[in-house]
């Protein structure tokens, strides 16, 4: 690993727009890059693993963090709190990682101030009807929820025009091709 400071990639795409299973790949491609793993008061999905997917926190917790200025960012979405930790950010970009934060708008928006130079990419899904399907394939909520992120994402969609890059998550392969040369131009 080089002695160099990785680059900051703020990475953000609606729920259900395969932004996760882009990230898998990601990671198996390109050993320079880091996920950053975020606070949530969202409760664990079943097979998500505590610091590995998300430290998961009480609302306490994480409001004690938030007060000590020790978030990044952070932001609340479909009422849970989700924030990037800043020393954890911090010690991967000095050990020469290339940190990607997966994270929504809001929060997106914050990091976009703060870091003027990071790299933003937005993952978009073909059309919103096949979001739709997706999410409701994924099967891991409950119709409400489905329709409250189906909502979100509307509204996630226009900021995607703040974002530096746009990439559509048509065909996996395609997408992930294209993330890379996206770090590689950067990085
Ligand atoms: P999920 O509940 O599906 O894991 O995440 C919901 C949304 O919160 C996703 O868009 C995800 O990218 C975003 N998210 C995850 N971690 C963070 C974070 O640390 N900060 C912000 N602002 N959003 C996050």
């Amino acid at each position: 690993m080089t002695k160099e400071k990785g680059k900051l990639v703020l990475y953000t795409g609606c729920s259900g727009v395969g932004k996760g299973t882009i990230m898998k790949e990601l990671l198996k491609r390109d050993p320079s890059i880091r996920l950053s793993v975020s606070n949530t008061t969202r409760k664990p999905r079943e097979g998500e693993i505590d610091g590995v997917h998300y430290n998961f926190v009480s609302r306490e917790d994480f409001i004690r963090l938030a007060d000590a200025d020790g978030y990044i960012e952070y932001a609340e979405y479909c009422e849970n709190l989700y924030g990037t930790p800043k020393r954890h950010v911090e010690e991967l970009l000095c050990q020469g990682f290339n940190v990607f934060l997966e994270i929504e708008v809001k929060g997106g928006l914050q990091v976009m101030e703060k870091y003027p130079d990071v790299l933003s990419i937005f993952i978009l899904p073909p059309s919103l009807e096949e979001l739709e399907r997706r999410l409701r394939g994924r099967g891991t909520e409950a119709e409400e929820v489905i329709l409250s992120r189906l909502a979100e994402a509307e509204n996630e969609l226009k900021i995607a025009e703040k974002y530096k890059y746009r990439v559509i998550n048509d065909e996996l392969d395609k997408a992930v091709d294209e993330v890379l040369e996206i770090l590689h131009k950067h990085a």
